[in-house]
This record gives C-alpha cells, structure tokens and sequence, in this order.
C-alpha cells in the first residue's frame, strides 16, 4: 500500500519542503510537536529501522548529515535538539516509511513520556 510520505515524495501531496536530494527530502511535521518539527525521510521505500539492509546503511549517515544542517539553519546548534525514529507499533509509529523527527526550537522533555 501506498504511504502517505510516498505521495509526498511523488509531488502528489504537498508539503513544506526544506530539503530535499536524490535520496532523501524533509519537510515539516503538519502537526508539529516543538517549535521547530522537521521530518527528515528516505526517498527509497523502507518500513521502519528494523527492516534495513546492508546496502541501506549509509542513509544513516547522510540523514545525520542533514539533521546537522537543518539543524544550523533552522537555529537549533546552540540549544540542541533531538533526533529520532519511531520504530514500529510499541514506538507509536504512524506511517511505515521509515523517517527520522528533528525536533528543537525549546525544551523538549524527558525522552520517554
Ligand atoms: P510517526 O508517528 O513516527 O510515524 O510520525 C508520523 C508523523 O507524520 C507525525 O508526526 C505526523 O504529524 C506527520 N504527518 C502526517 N501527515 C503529514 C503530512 N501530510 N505532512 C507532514 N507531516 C505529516
């Protein structure tokens, strides 16, 4: 089944795009969890964290990338952020294509509510 983030990704639905290469585009959350809520999300079709390949690994380390810039533009360096993926159901995962929440802008609380 077609994800909500393939659409996206297909220019099908729109977003509030604020980075985007071959590989991976970010856009912000629609319904953002801290003032700045960015998701960052690989263009190839992968469910979640648990199900990538070998071949898929170095998608971590340009999403790190682009969490690092996004990070410096949207003013985040100083006062730090957070960066993570919900893995599946226990993690409250929505939509199964796998991305990353950059989220900062003010203090974000305890990690696990
Ligand atoms: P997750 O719970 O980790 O699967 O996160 C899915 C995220 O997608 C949630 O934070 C939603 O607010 C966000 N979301 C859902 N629909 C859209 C959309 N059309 N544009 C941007 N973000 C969306």
């Amino acid at each position: 089944m077609t994800t909500l983030f393939e659409k996206i990704i297909n220019g099908d639905l729109p977003c509030e795009k604020v980075f985007e290469n071959d590989r991976i585009i970010a856009f912000k959350d629609i319904f953002p969890k801290a003032p700045v809520h960015i998701l960052i999300v690989t263009k190839k079709v992968i469910p979640n964290l648990q199900s990538m390949k070998e071949e898929d690994l170095p998608l971590i380390g340009e999403i790190v990338k682009v969490a690092q810039q996004l990070a410096q533009e949207f003013g985040l360096e100083e006062e730090g952020y957070r960066l993570l993926t919900n893995n599946g159901n226990h993690a409250g995962q929505v939509i199964h294509h796998l991305h990353f929440h950059l989220l900062g802008g003010g203090p974000l609380g305890r990690m696990v509510g």
